[in-house]
């Protein structure tokens, strides 16, 4: 059941280098790889050939560069075959784990999920082995990693050192997977493994700099700035959650009075729309209702809209991101309130600053359990696994 030894683990460092520039941006032809990674052409053709070998890159046909090219061998681009290894990417929360199969570039094969009732780790652990078990089918694909996100602190990849909505404190999780599941475990964040996929495989791959922002129980926000995640001991604590946008605002539960997770938090706009219209909502109902210009919904739904637009204005003239990344479970807010949140991100910034790049993506529990895998390919692949 336990994994073959992985042939990742064979490369050299500059080896490594070309295949991953290749699983990121490929398929690339030779001349376009031996640019990005400012080798000559027999170098790269050196450290190539091995990985050709191992079977971690292949020739590609390219059909538009053959028939362009009258006579001789035209040269064929090396990708990587995403069907080589499989992972198996799992999104923990208090009530549903969500799990996914993906291939090397971190596209979903299959999905499952299941509801958690029982929070003692024992019995957490006993039902992600049998929801891993489930996605691996009947005739159980290999499977080189699996990797758990989950919103809370984690050390080194494997031990949980704080996850609130679980009540856990210190638990080894990663161990305890690993032990009843027979293959290599890798725990992250969730939002630095929802940061991860789209670092490699989504909307940052093809930018250096990017910020991702998140709303849903609280306020969240992941960085990547010259190629890597921004990550201290403190990530995982939700710090951006308490940047302070109105001072006449309500408090959070921590006592600051109009933080971001005071104002923009689903139930912070789901309390504020209640109160005001009398009535309790949902927070999908408050939207619809600001849709549908209710005065009290829309106003409530404007202001968070317009300090979301304040949030984003001030990281992003901190953090100077070429892309700003807007997700998560309570993400409509910017769908319905989209007009006012470029208003107000643009009032915030210099005048002559240029216009932020905003990508907004639609939330789903499998795209961060999607995440979860990408953590898994990546430490697959960089042969860094705990
Ligand atoms: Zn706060």
């Amino acid at each position: 059941m336990s994994a073959a030894p992985s042939r990742w683990s064979q490369l050299s460092p500059s080896g490594r280098r070309v295949a991953l520039e290749v699983l990121v941006h490929g398929p690339l032809a030779r001349t376009e790889l031996a640019q990005r990674l400012d080798l000559s052409t027999p170098s790269l053709t050196r450290l190539t050939r091995p990985l050709i070998d191992l079977g971690v890159l292949r020739e590609v046909d390219d059909a538009v560069e053959q028939t362009s090219r009258p006579g001789g061998r035209p040269p064929q681009p090396l990708d990587v075959d995403p069907g080589l290894d499989h992972f198996i990417g799992v999104k923990l929360t208090g009530s549903h784990a969500y799990a996914v199969l993906t291939d090397l570039r971190a596209q979903i094969v299959r999905s499952a999920e299941v509801e958690v009732d029982d929070h003692r780790p024992a019995a957490v652990v006993a039902l992600l082995a049998g929801l891993v078990a489930q996605i691996r089918g009947q005739r159980p694909a290999p499977v080189a990693a699996i990797g758990v996100g989950l919103g809370g602190i984690v050390h080194e990849g494997f031990r949980v050192g704080r996850a609130p909505f679980l009540g856990w404190r210190d638990v080894p999780l990663g161990d305890l997977l690993r032990v009843a599941t027979g293959l290599p475990v890798v725990l992250a964040n969730d939002l630095d493994a929802l940061m991860e996929a789209e670092h490699w495989f989504g909307a940052g791959r093809d930018v250096s700099d990017f910020v991702a922002l998140t709303i849903g129980a609280a306020v969240g926000c992941g960085l990547v700035v010259h190629d890597r995640l921004v990550h201290g001991g403190d990530s995982g604590l939700g710090l951006l959650g308490h940047f302070p946008i109105d001072p006449l605002g309500p408090a959070c539960p921590d006592g600051h009075r109009g933080c971001a997770n005071a104002l923009l938090s689903m139930d912070s706009i789901q309390a504020q729309a209640s109160l005001a219209i009398g009535r309790p909502l949902t927070y999908d109902e408050v939207l619809d209702l600001a849709l549908a210009a209710d005065p009290i919904a829309d106003q409530v739904v404007g202001n968070a809209a317009r300090g979301f637009g304040v949030l984003i204005a001030d990281v992003v003239n901190i953090a100077q991101p070429q892309r700003v990344v807007l997700t998560g479970e309570g993400i409509r807010l910017a769908e319905v309130g989209w007009d006012r949140l470029v208003a107000s991100i643009r009032a915030h910034r210099n005048p002559e600053a240029s216009e932020v790049d905003l990508h907004l993506v639609k939330d789903d529990p499998m795209l961060w359990a999607r995440g979860a895998a990408a953590v898994a390919i990546q430490r697959t692949v960089l042969d860094t696994l705990p």
